[in-house]
């Protein structure tokens, strides 16, 4: 493991461990800027190690691989170790391909890459504050067991998700209410007579009734089930479908059937709030789908989240500011630096332009991954995919700023 100081300046700091700051910084690096990543908890991953959000979603649209880079290396990886089944067809037709992941296994190999890479890694290292001058970043304060400790680097990259650093060093930005979405994940699930159940009751799902798909079953629908849910839960937000995935492990099952309205990410009385309440609903959930849904009678809770789920807090205001309508539109711009699918409409894809990760409040800061993009896009993108390819291209174009300020020198 590499050592990181508070008196070294580094070329590039990468706030977030999730997949698009892991992304960013491995391409960082390997442009051959000496690159710091600082993660929060004690592990990589983001939403899919912290909120259970698999399988992974948005590598394809149609027949065609979009996404390749350093998010295929990862799932590359991950199939060598028994850990990923690969990109499958959708069963469910939300998206093209879906991309089943072991999470255990993910923090490990996430790890490992990193260290190959030569990224020198913070855990627990909460960012707390930007130290500006003017439209520079001069320092970033880290949060850790010890106390505050400052870090400074040449570039910054916001992987937060949420453009803690990019909001904090004074960007502009627009907060959106979000729904707080509490995926759990149930052992012992009877899997056949779940696909058995579907094939049945073909009315019950919306697209493909195919419940599994080279050995992966994905299911979205149950409508009678939903609509005795949400009868029986009158505070969850509105939907109308349940969805039941696989996991890497046989009779083991994520459900998403909880869902906060008008949750605020940003304020710790409303997060608190919607933490206690979901908890509190994991349980009736669970005894609901053991009383109503065919092969749950005999299953358990196995985890609950480490941390809630949002669709959308705050979208950082970048020198052009991607809109839904750019998204819906699929879009394309000359200085793209990403192509992404749209998982929920299979086939259409949408640009990211490279402008879209800086913002014209903070020079030396580019931010990338969920923070940049407007709440339905959010919605329609869904895919940690999407936040890989724009993570590496914000770690290449940070190590092709470290060149240049080389060069001028
Ligand atoms: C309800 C819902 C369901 C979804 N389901 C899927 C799905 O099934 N498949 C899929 O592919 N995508 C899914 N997504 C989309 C996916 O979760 C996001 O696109 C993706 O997680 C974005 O990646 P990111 O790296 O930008 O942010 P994140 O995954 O949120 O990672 C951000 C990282 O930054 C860290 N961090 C935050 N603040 C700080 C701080 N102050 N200091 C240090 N570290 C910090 C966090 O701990 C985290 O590790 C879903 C999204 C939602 C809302």
């Amino acid at each position: 493991m590499l050592a990181v100081d508070s008196e070294s300046k580094y070329d590039v700091v990468v706030i977030g461990g999730g997949p698009a700051g892991v992304c960013a910084a491995i391409a960082s690096a390997r442009g051959g800027a000496d690159t710091v990543l600082i993660e929060q908890h004690g592990f990589l991953g983001g939403m899919a190690t912290l909120a259970m959000f698999q399988p992974w979603r948005g590598f394809h649209s149609l027949g065609k691989q979009i996404v390749q880079g350093i998010g295929n290396e990862i799932v590359q990886e991950l199939e060598s170790r028994g850990g990923s089944l690969g990109h499958l067809v959708d069963p469910t037709g939300v998206s093209f391909t879906v991309t089943p992941f072991d999470a255990e296994m993910l923090k490990d190999v996430l790890q490992a890459k990193l260290e190959r890479e030569h990224v020198r890694v913070l855990f627990d290292s909460q960012f707390a504050k930007a130290e500006t001058k003017g439209k520079i970043i001069n320092s970033v304060l880290i949060r850790r067991k010890e106390g505050i400790v400052a870090l400074s680097a040449n570039v910054y990259i916001d992987a937060t998700g949420n453009g803690r650093v990019a909001v904090n060093a004074g960007a502009k930005h627009i907060k959106h209410e979000s729904n707080a979405s509490y995926p759990f994940c149930m052992k012992k699930v009877n899997e056949r007579a779940l696909i058995d159940f579907a094939q049945n009751n073909p009315h019950e799902f919306s697209g493909t009734t195919s419940a599994i798909r080279n050995g992966f079953l994905s299911l979205k629908g149950f409508s009678s089930l939903t609509k005795k849910w949400l009868e029986e839960s009158p505070m969850l937000a509105r939907g109308d479908s349940l969805q039941i995935d696989g996991t890497m492990r046989n009779g083991e099952v994520i459900v998403s059937m909880i869902s906060l309205p008008n949750v605020d990410a940003t304020d710790e009385g409303s997060l608190t709030r919607a933490e206690m309440r979901c908890r509190q609903l994991a349980p009736k959930a669970a005894l609901f789908l053991a009383n109503n849904c065919p092969g749950f009678v005999d299953s358990r809770i196995h985890a609950t989240p480490q941390q809630i789920g949002f669709h959308a807090t705050i979208q950082v205001c970048g020198t052009m500011m991607i809109s839904d309508s750019d998204v819906m539109s699929g879009k394309t711009f000359d200085d793209s630096i990403a192509t992404c699918a749209m998982p929920g409409r299979p086939g259409s894809t949408f640009q990211v332009p490279r402008r879209a990760l800086f913002t014209p409040d903070v020079e030396n800061l580019l931010v990338t991954g969920r923070a940049i993009f407007p709440p339905t896009a959010l919605f329609a993108t869904n895919s940690q995919a999407a936040s890989m390819q724009l993570g590496e291209a914000a770690g290449r174009i940070a190590s092709e700023i470290k060149t240049t300020l080389q060069n001028k020198n």
